[in-house]
């Protein structure tokens, strides 16, 4: 470029959102979703965002959205400020020399150096990444209120809006003879067009997770994700199992991807931004797996809309998506903080094609819900009141 242009801020705020209902998982429940995000201004004027969020803080992974915002003010920023946002690779090399680990926080930042890039090329995010092969993907729906004819009543409805028809039920917290009933109620309730896939997030025992894996085929569940913690165990799971094994939480990165994929320890890998440690690990992760006949999923750690679709525009480039992605994080949420919504339509979400994220933030919403913001003042007052 003829004109040197150079990082001018990087600000990273936490967002605090209400959800639809509270989400239960085998380690948490969660009843409102805090986001981190990070806004990134160069010199020529353009702005790109990034997002790091967790599922129930520190329950899931070892990063939180406050510790992200550390990591990312005292940390990543003084590394990049005045530097070349252009080349997005050599910033990176940068971060991750001075910073180890905290792939959450460098995965907002990459993002967020990505969106700025294809912004300024006038492409969507998923050019700058290799090109498209959908317009949109195929999107799962989680029922994990904990109540059986609640879940049966939640996927009816999204079946009948046309809005998913494969659901993703959450199970571990209780026996797994109840787990069983729930998900066997809930296959024999729904049509066939819907499928039931499982994820017991590391709940179990190697030898319970073979006897469950077993009565959850009969039930008419095709796949399980992460029975058990651990590659090894997994893998020994994977070569009994009938119905189909996901990888999740085992998958923190290219490296352990690779140790993954040598012992064929699922069929499927799921893959999250934010885990992996950014896009760019992402798409090593998806490569990985590939190479080795495994099949991709597109992950999620319920983001909301910018977290959502940077994975949606690395998951565009995929060339087999028969699992499809569960990208309804901004779903969960009760508030709209976009200038324009999502399209979440006949079973899928339409990956924006405008520059970068080919999303925009409504600022209103954004003030109101910022940690500390309106939404602070007004409780206050109303406690007051
Ligand atoms: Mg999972």
């Amino acid at each position: 470029m003829s004109v040197e242009v150079r990082i001018v801020s990087i600000e990273a705020i936490i967002l605090d959102l209400p959800t639809i209902r509270p989400h239960r998982l085998s380690m948490v429940t969660m009843s409102g979703q805090s986001m981190m995000i990070v806004r990134l201004r160069c010199s020529d004027g353009v702005e790109g965002l990034g997002e790091g969020t967790t599922i129930g803080g520190l329950a899931y992974g070892p990063e939180s959205p406050e510790g992200m915002k550390l990591t990312i003010d005292e940390y990543i920023a003084p590394l990049l400020l005045g530097f070349d946002p252009t080349r997005v690779q050599v910033a990176m090399d940068r971060v991750r020399k001075a910073v180890k680990g905290n792939h959450f926080a460098k995965c907002a930042v990459e993002a967020a150096l990505l969106d700025c890039q294809a912004r300024r090329l006038g492409v969507s995010m998923s050019e700058l990444l290799g090109g498209r092969r959908h317009k949109s993907l195929p999107i799962a729906w989680t029922l994990a209120s904990g109540d059986t004819a609640r879940d049966i009543d939640e996927a009816q409805a999204m079946l009948d809006r046309r809005r998913h028809k494969d659901f993703k039920l959450k199970i571990g917290l209780k026996s797994i003879e109840e787990d069983i009933r729930h998900v066997a109620a809930i296959r024999k309730a729904l049509p066939d067009m819907a499928s039931i896939r499982v994820d017991a997030n590391m709940a179990w025992r190697e030898r319970e997770a073979r006897n469950a894996i077993a009565a959850l085929a009969e039930a008419g569940c095709v796949l399980v994700e992460q029975p058990v913690c651990g590659i090894a165990p997994l893998a020994r799971l994977t070569r009994v199992s009938s119905i189909a094994m996901m990888a999740d939480e085992v998958l923190v990165g290219p490296e352990s991807a690779l140790e993954a994929v040598t012992v064929h320890a699922a069929d499927v890998f799921s893959i999250k931004i934010e885990q992996a440690g950014g896009l760019f690990a992402a798409a090593k992760v998806i490569a990985i797996a590939e190479t080795g006949g495994i099949s991709v999923y597109g992950g999620t750690m319920l983001e909301g809309p910018i977290g959502t679709i940077a994975a949606a525009q690395l998951m565009a480039g995929v060339k087999d998506l028969r699992w499809g992605t569960e990208f309804f994080g901004p779903l969960l949420l009760t508030e709209e903080i976009l200038a324009t919504p999502l399209d979440y339509s006949d079973f899928e979400l339409t990956v924006p094609d405008g520059p970068g994220l080919g999303i925009e933030l409504d600022e209103d919403c954004l003030a109101f819900f910022v940690r500390g913001g309106m939404r602070k003042t007004i409780s206050i007052a109303g406690q007051r009141g």
